[in-house]
């Protein structure tokens, strides 16, 4: 019931904008509109806070459910809860009710702060300071690669409060886009995902007050670790929908092309393809489940289990849409390097050439596979089969009509992979 109605939701009203948006490399605002109007852009808050409460399975589905067909969008559930984690976490209570409330509204999204110029997999390795004066933070730093900067309203920052204590010496703060001092850098070029902006974030002189930190000091860095332990689930449930929107998409391609008189999907070879990828697919959706329900428990494992997870969904979406694993090593070596987006062949990568370095894998499972899959068409934005672009069903508000769309998966729903 669950993933029906979101996927009613994704193709009637994420996916006819997602080939513009990604060619366009715009915000895919009708993606938020839609989601925030049926509480779906961050699920994950407690309903304590006013949001649906869904847990990390209901959360992970909604997430795959979106990347099916518009991986740009599945990132404004996924990054809501990547950046307000911290605060659930670890926030005060007056600190989560000042900004779980809005987000759980969709007055504001949330981004993740922890990455810099010269901190991606050594995070620890930050120069952004932040000093006390008083009542206040004073934040001065450069955070790149921040996914959503300059749409969210709220950000996460993770910044240094005693250099000589490295990990121990980072705390973490909520910083507003309103705060005097924010700005941000250009839009990063990207090869896809182009609709979900990565930009710099700037803090010059950012005066915040004192209770804007998240936890005690120097528990920040702690706090950013166990965050990502909880949410790489997240990222590996953008790969799972990415990869089964495009077996989707290949599954009424080859009932509609005819050769020597006949569909092609009646050509054995073509079969075993599909059913290989079928397979892996089935493969990444038990692992991410399986990640999903630890990180619902708390289980001491799930550092490495969220950490396979991530990693083999995308291994997979790279293989089913590219037919090739693993990602290109050039890529996996440096990329992001300005211009990469011209001089990568684009004509053989459908647009999930990279999945690319995710935060922080302190755990090295496999640090270069990461958050950044991407895919242009899907099964719904372009001409899928049976579904009519721009078809205006809504099953969300039909099939929920006076109930709230989500609720714990294991009190009402069972998500069957
Ligand atoms: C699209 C996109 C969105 C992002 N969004 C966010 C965000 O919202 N917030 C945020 O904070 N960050 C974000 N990031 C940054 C991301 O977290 C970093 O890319 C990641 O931490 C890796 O850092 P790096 O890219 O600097 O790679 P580097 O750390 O420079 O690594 C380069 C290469 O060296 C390898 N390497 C590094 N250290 C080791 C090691 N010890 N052992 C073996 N190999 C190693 C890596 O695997 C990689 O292949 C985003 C990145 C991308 C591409």
């Amino acid at each position: 019931m669950l993933r029906d109605a979101i996927r009613s939701l994704a193709e009637a009203k994420i996916a006819p904008y997602a080939a513009a948006v990604d060619e366009e490399a715009r915000f895919p605002r009708e993606a938020l509109d839609a989601l925030v109007s049926s509480d779906l852009h961050a699920v994950h808050v407690p309903e304590s806070y006013g949001g649906a409460g869904a847990d990390a399975l209901a959360t992970v589905i909604v997430i795959e459910e979106v990347a099916r067909v518009c991986a740009s969008s599945s990132l404004i559930p996924a990054v809501n809860k990547l950046g307000s984690l911290p605060v659930i976490l670890s926030g005060s209570e007056d600190l989560k009710k000042k900004y779980l409330g809005p987000l759980a509204k969709g007055d504001g999204m949330f981004s993740y702060c922890l990455s810099e110029p010269d901190a991606g997999s050594d995070a620890a390795g930050m120069k952004t300071k932040a000093v006390r004066d008083g009542d206040f933070y004073v934040l001065n730093g450069v955070k790149r690669w921040i996914t959503n900067a300059g749409e969210s309203e709220y950000y996460t920052v993770m910044a240094v409060t005693d250099p000589t204590k490295r990990s121990k010496g980072i705390s973490a703060f909520v910083v507003e886009k309103s705060d005097e001092g924010v700005s941000f850098g250009a839009p990063e070029k990207k090869l896809g995902i182009k609709g979900s902006p990565t930009r710099e974030v700037y803090l010059d002189n950012v005066r915040i007050p004192a209770d804007r930190m998240i936890g005690e000091e120097g528990t920040g860095f702690a706090t950013a670790m166990k965050t990502l332990d909880h949410t790489r689930i997240t990222i590996a449930a953008q790969a799972l929908g990415i990869a089964q929107g495009a077996l989707d998409y290949a599954k009424g391609y080859v009932r509609e092309r005819k050769q020597f008189g006949k569909a092609i999907a009646d050509f054995q070879g073509i079969q075993f393809m599909l059913a290989d990828m079928a397979m892996k697919i089935e493969a990444a959706r038990a692992l991410t489940y399986q990640a999903a329900a630890k990180s619902e428990r708390g289980d001491s494992d799930l550092t490495f289990q969220g950490a396979a997870a991530k990693c083999f969904a995308s291994d997979v979406a790279m293989e089913v849409t590219t037919g090739r694993r693993p990602a290109p090593r050039r890529l996996r070596l440096h990329p992001r390097l300005p211009g990469r987006a011209h001089d990568a062949r684009r004509q053989d990568h459908p647009d999930l050439r990279g999945h690319e370095p995710g935060p922080a894998h302190r755990d090295g499972t496999q640090p270069a596979v990461g958050p950044a899959s991407k895919r242009r068409g899907t099964a719904a934005q372009r001409e899928a089969p049976g579904v009519a672009p721009g078809a205006s069903r809504c099953a969300v508000s039909r099939s929920c009509a006076g109930e709230r769309p989500l609720r714990r998966t294991s009190e009402c729903h069972r998500a069957t992979p």
